[in-house]
């Protein structure tokens, strides 16, 4: 029954019983994690075979990748993920151990330098603000407060970001330069981006004439289902469009092979590559191509990775289910959570009752269950609801996610009970 249709007296009595449960949990002394989406050291065992590769040092065309050079990276690489990503290889940059570096170099050349299609480097403009869907991840957030950049919110819809709300901000202000979209599985609704949607955003006017979608396509690749979500084609639509350089793509192997030592990657229109290139070059003579080459060789072509990817899926998906269920028996009938069923990426999406995602955190952390910060998947760490709270269920072994679930629903319903008593 739903808390919020309980009396007085019953409510009392749910409060007790909750304090009971939670209380029983403490004594327990428990030390669980689900704050962030790391792979398990299970997934990591996957990629184990990279640690004895390269097998020589010489790529496909010669090149012997332990000297300088190959700016934009190794070419049988950038052809396994290029059709994995559906770009085309030229457009496509292998870069080194991680796509979050190559945003925030994105982002410094173009306030330094401003973009291919920009009048004046952004930094001479007088503000500078993205348009953040949200809940969104929390790092893209921390990196523009970082930068001076200021943030303005849009609601996540099942298809994408609110394109109507979105244009509303693009429309009329020069200063709304970009926006950030995490187009497939996102982090954390796991909502995929539809190509209506990704069309939209392409296409619609906006002031400033370098707007930029910064789209991290982070979890492309990352399917909980046999069900393989494509992502929106989103550069031959900027082109078609007649906004070829609005899009900047990021994805990396890091959910894939190893978390710490993967590849990242950066991929736009031709001028978007050279641009980037260019700058990269003042600061390196070249990516770590012996990473590069160790990963072609593992997967040796982009089947490979989908067979790799159907092995993550087989580890991480019982976990995601336990997420499920516990969910659904513990809360479902509560009317104080909903939350997300993702089909893929590494996060589940709740949503409590507004007023207390701050305090079921609290409870949870004292009770031995560290979640993400309330708050962390907003601009400035600041839900306006207090209501939603981010899990990552793929790092602790499937017996602890069940154990920690268990104490997040029991503080769920303890923060929603006190809530309601208190009126
Ligand atoms: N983007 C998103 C949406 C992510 O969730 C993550 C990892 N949590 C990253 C980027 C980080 O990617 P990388 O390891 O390539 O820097």
């Amino acid at each position: 029954m739903a808390l919020a249709d309980l009396s007085a007296a019953e409510l009392a009595d749910a409060l007790a019983t909750q304090r009971t449960a939670y209380d029983r949990i403490r004594e327990q002394g428990l030390t669980l994690d689900l704050t962030r989406g790391k792979p398990s050291s299970e997934q990591l065992d996957l990629s184990e075979e990279l640690m004895r590769l390269p097998q020589g040092h010489t790529a496909a065309d010669g090149t012997d990748v332990r000297n300088y050079g190959g700016l934009a990276g190794l070419p049988e690489l950038r052809e396994i993920f290029a059709e994995l990503l559906g770009v085309e290889p030229r457009q496509l940059v292998a870069g080194g151990n991680s796509s979050l570096t190559m945003m925030a170099d994105t982002l410094k050349n173009l306030l330094l330098h401003g973009g291919v299609d920009s009048e004046r480097p952004w930094l001479q403009e007088e503000k500078v603000t993205f348009v953040c869907p949200v809940p969104g991840y929390d790092r893209h957030f921390a990196l523009l407060e970082s930068l001076g950049i200021e943030m303005v919110t849009v609601p996540m819809n099942a298809d994408g970001p609110d394109v109507e709300a979105v244009r509303r901000l693009v429309a009329d202000d020069p200063s709304v330069k970009g926006m950030w979209l995490v187009p497939t599985y996102g982090n954390p609704t796991g909502i995929t981006c539809s190509q209506e949607v990704a069309a939209e955003l392409t296409a619609m006017p906006t002031a400033a004439p370098d707007f930029k979608i910064l789209w991290d396509n982070a979890y492309a690749l990352h399917h909980l289902t046999e069900d393989e979500t494509k992502s929106a084609d989103v550069l031959s639509l900027a082109s078609a469009a007649g906004n070829p350089h609005r899009p900047v793509v990021f994805a990396s192997t890091s959910k894939i092979t190893f978390a710490g030592a993967g590849v990242a990657f950066l991929a736009g229109s031709p001028e978007t590559v050279k641009w980037f290139t260019g700058h990269l070059g003042k600061s390196s003579i070249g990516p770590d191509k012996v990473n590069q080459l160790r990963h072609a060789q593992f997967f040796g072509d982009a089947d490979g990775v989908r067979a790799h990817m159907a092995k993550h899926r087989e580890i991480i998906k019982p976990k995601f289910d336990a997420v499920e269920r516990i969910l659904s028996d513990d809360l479902g009938d509560s009317g104080v959570a909903r939350w997300t069923t993702p089909e893929g990426g590494y996060f589940v999406s709740l949503d409590v009752l507004p007023g207390t995602a701050g305090r079921v955190v609290e409870l949870a952390k004292d009770a031995g269950v560290a979640l993400t910060p309330a708050g962390a998947s907003f601009p400035y760490g600041q839900d306006p609801d207090d209501t939603n709270i981010r899990l990552a269920p793929t790092l602790p072994p499937l017996a602890e996610v069940e154990s920690a679930m268990a104490v997040v629903t029991t503080c769920v319903l303890l923060a929603a009970a006190e809530k309601l008593s208190a009126g």
